[in-house]
């Protein structure tokens, strides 16, 4: 799943009610060697009785063997809860995954900061818009903070303490980044000069996406017609799962 830094611990909250789902209604991902960890936590003794017991009930079909596994498990007191709740989901050959837990996908700048170095918010009033207009994004940049180091165009500063910094590592190449870097830390450059190919990158940037845009602009039907592709796609997906989860829950009726 695409995200920036922001969402990720979206993303793992997620993941965990995805995992506790698979846990007590299916199977979560790895399920067989974490269940064979678990039984390994039981202790040398237990666990090969739990491999005789899941043995009995799986392959001769012994509910007794069952009942007895239950009891050696709801005794455990080294079982941690997750463990426990694997180990019957092995015993019965049960358990698949139902959902999949999604991964964060980053890239190598997963966090841009705003125009004043805090985090990039409307609220805070310190965005870039990706359809403003180019000249007014140029403004914007221009007076863009700075590391408050450099007072004076003869004070060195810091790269690191800098917003501007996150947008050359985002837009720059290296070489251009090797330039900041020494020409910040020596004074050899000033602040405006050193926004310059960003702010060359991101007016082009944003012209580009303007005109892109500006088709959909004047097409709203065209608009309507991939939005209701996109519903489609994603029902027949949702619906689907959602029979899954039904059938695992017990709620399905048809
Ligand atoms: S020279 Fe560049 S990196 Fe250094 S403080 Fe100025 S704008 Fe920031």
């Amino acid at each position: 799943m695409p995200v920036g830094e922001d969402q990720v611990a979206h993303v793992e909250i997620t993941r965990e009610i995805a995992r506790r789902f698979n846990s007590i209604f299916g199977r979560e991902q790895d399920f067989e060697a974490k269940a064979e960890r678990a039984i390994k936590n039981l202790g040398a003794k237990n666990a090969a009785i739990y491999r005789d017991l899941r043995k009995g009930y799986q392959e001769r079909g012994q509910d007794d063997a069952l009942v007895r596994a239950h009891a050696l498990l709801d005794g455990n007191s080294r079982l941690t809860l997750a463990d426990r709740e694997r180990l019957l989901g092995y015993l019965e050959g049960t358990g698949r995954t139902i959902l999949n837990e999604p991964e964060a996908l980053l890239t190598a700048t997963p966090k841009v900061t705003g125009l004043d170095g805090r985090k990039m918010s409307k609220s805070y009033g310190n965005t870039i818009g990706m359809r403003e207009d180019p000249d007014e994004v140029a403004k914007k940049l221009k007076t863009m903070q700075t590391d408050p180091a450099r007072v004076r165009r003869t004070d060195p500063g810091n790269p690191e303490k800098c917003p501007v910094w996150d947008l050359h590592k985002l837009y720059s190449d290296a070489q251009t980044q090797r330039w900041v870097d020494q020409g910040c830390r020596s004074a050899g450059i000033g602040c405006l000069e050193c926004k310059k190919p960003v702010i060359d990158r991101i007016v082009e940037e944003v012209t580009g996406m303007r005109q892109r845009a500006q088709e959909y602009e004047d097409n709203p039907d065209l608009v309507h017609g991939i939005i209701a592709e996109g519903c489609e796609k994603a029902r027949a997906v949702a619906g689907q799962t959602l029979d899954d989860v039904k059938q695992a829950m017990g709620l399905a009726y048809r």
